[in-house]
């Protein structure tokens, strides 16, 4: 049997995995924490109220089919072992000038968003087979009677204005444009820097739904780690990767951060230095509450958006600062029928707010800019309401995933470059050198990431089969 090691177990290490060993090849995870899911982290704490608990990266999933696939591919079926439930409401959105937009199915059928859902349908038509789904260097084999007819798209890849400007093509209402603008956030990239092509994201979130896996998002690496071992994978934790060399096997797959791993775990590549010429994906700071309070005007997923949405983007990625007037994030599992995450009476609040990828950041005191943005929704949190609270930022991504600079999603989508070509997933020099993950193609977020997991595995096998 050929052997892989992989380092990292995030959830693009664990697709791989189960898929490698499903194949027959002898599998064996490093991962530097003492657990699996990278990114996909939770937090419990108890305080006198009861026990809260936190998603502390992911809170959304879309595509829930790419793990039903992977599930199918190792012959099990993910119901057995991980319960999703479709959200109504997939965010609900907040001005200061009090127009609340609730993100339903009403929403994605107002006239001029079906006519925005029509556009992006075709980007995702042609994207998905050629592109998101296959490794680049197989784009080819996409070609097929099918795909011809989604070629009549190919002029919106060509469509040169961005993300922003797309929008505003599409509406007049300013708060439809911030709320489609918002989407380039879900790569870390700024709607004004990035292409029109990411209209594909909105479509994806209005075409496969919004999904909470019961207990949160956290139970998906726990149910991947499962699959993987009853696949034969073996996995070592607190066994952090300092030299990919240093790997027993046939085959090395890196799911650690591309740019990281450039840098620092293959000291004699010559690549690396093309890394680090683009622009780095924003990093998050964080905040959870435990609140002994319940928020009736808040969903379970909410946007408050900033009055200056353009600075806030230039204080992000020119002025590599915190945003001086923040969109603020507010996820709490704890309004889902389903969850258990608070208790009685009470709501876990994750507060996320875009940040420069800057670790260590200068974040003292931040806290307070938040909470004064917040009472300007009319939001207004007293001291005695607050059981737990803490926060973090881009630091804590690069010391406990060692993601560069903190950034959650490697390079930015800000040229056309870096919007259709990620770093590659095999080393150009060390062919037995594969990635996959979020850093690396076809982009970050869950769905991306189980893609690239599989894409990774399909490369492996054609390159080394597997006995
Ligand atoms: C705050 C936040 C919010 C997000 N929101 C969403 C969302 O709502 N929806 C969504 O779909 N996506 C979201 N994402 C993105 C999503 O979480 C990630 O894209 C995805 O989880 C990344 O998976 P990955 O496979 O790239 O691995 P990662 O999560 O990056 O994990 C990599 C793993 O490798 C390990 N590792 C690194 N270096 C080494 C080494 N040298 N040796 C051994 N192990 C190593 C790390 O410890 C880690 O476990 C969010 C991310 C964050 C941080």
């Amino acid at each position: 049997m050929k052997r892989v090691a992989i380092a990292g177990a995030g959830i693009g290490g664990l697709s791989a995995a189960a898929r490698l060993a499903k194949r027959g090849y002898l599998v064996d995870v490093y991962e530097k924490n003492s657990v699996a899911g990278g990114k996909a982290t939770e937090r419990l704490v108890t305080t006198p109220a009861g026990r809260f608990r936190w998603d502390c990266g992911p809170s959304l999933l879309t595509m829930p089919h790419l793990l039903e696939e992977l599930f199918a591919f190792c012959d099990e079926r993910l119901e057995d072992h991980l319960t999703l439930h479709r959200i109504d409401t997939s965010c609900r959105y907040h001005w200061t000038d009090g127009t609340v937009i609730d993100e339903n199915s009403s929403f994605w059928n107002l006239p001029p968003v079906r006519h925005y859902l029509d556009y992006a349908r075709g980007l995702y038509e042609l994207s998905a087979p050629a592109f998101l789904e296959r490794a680049p260097r197989d784009w080819w084999k996409a070609f097929n009677a099918d795909l011809l007819t989604h070629l009549k798209h190919l002029p919106k890849f060509m469509n040169l204005q961005s993300m922003a400007e797309l929008n505003r093509s599409f509406f007049e209402d300013p708060h439809l444009c911030q709320i489609f603008d918002r989407f380039a956030t879900y790569n870390g990239s700024s709607p004004f820097r990035t292409l029109s092509t990411f209209a594909i994201i909105p479509y994806v979130e209005a075409e496969f739904g919004a999904w909470y896996p019961e207990g949160g998002i956290a139970r998906i690496p726990d149910a991947l780690v499962n699959l993987a071992r009853r696949q034969g994978v073996r996995f070592h934790f607190n066994h952090e990767v300092t030299d990919l060399d240093d790997l027993e096997a046939d085959v090395r797959l890196c799911n650690g951060d591309i740019i990281t791993a450039h840098q620092k775990w293959l000291p004699e590549s010559v690549a690396g230095h093309d890394m680090l010429n683009h622009d780095l994906a924003c990093s998050g700071w964080i905040m959870l509450l435990g609140l002994k309070k319940r928020f009736p005007r808040l969903e379970h997923h909410n946007i408050l958006f900033s009055d200056h949405y353009r600075q806030e983007f230039d204080d992000i990625f020119s002025r590599r600062r915190l945003p001086a007037e923040p969109t603020i994030y507010i996820a709490s599992t704890s309004k889902h029928p389903k969850s258990t995450d608070a208790p009685e009476g009470c709501e876990n609040w994750f507060v996320m707010v875009n940040a420069p990828a800057v670790a260590p950041l200068e974040r003292k005191g931040y806290e307070q800019v938040v909470f004064d943005r917040l009472r300007a929704f009319g939001v207004t949190l007293a001291p005695d309401d607050i059981l737990h609270q803490e926060s973090f930022s881009a630091e804590e991504f690069a010391t406990r995933h060692n993601a560069w600079k903190g950034s959650l999603y490697g390079w930015a989508s800000h040229s056309i470059a870096t919007a259709l070509f990620r770093p590659p997933m095999q080393h150009p020099h060390h062919q037995d050198l594969y990635f996959t993950g979020g850093t690396t193609h076809p982009g970050g977020g869950i769905p991306l990431v189980l893609l690239s997991g599989k894409i990774a595995s399909d490369m492996i096998a054609s390159d080394v089969p597997p006995l």
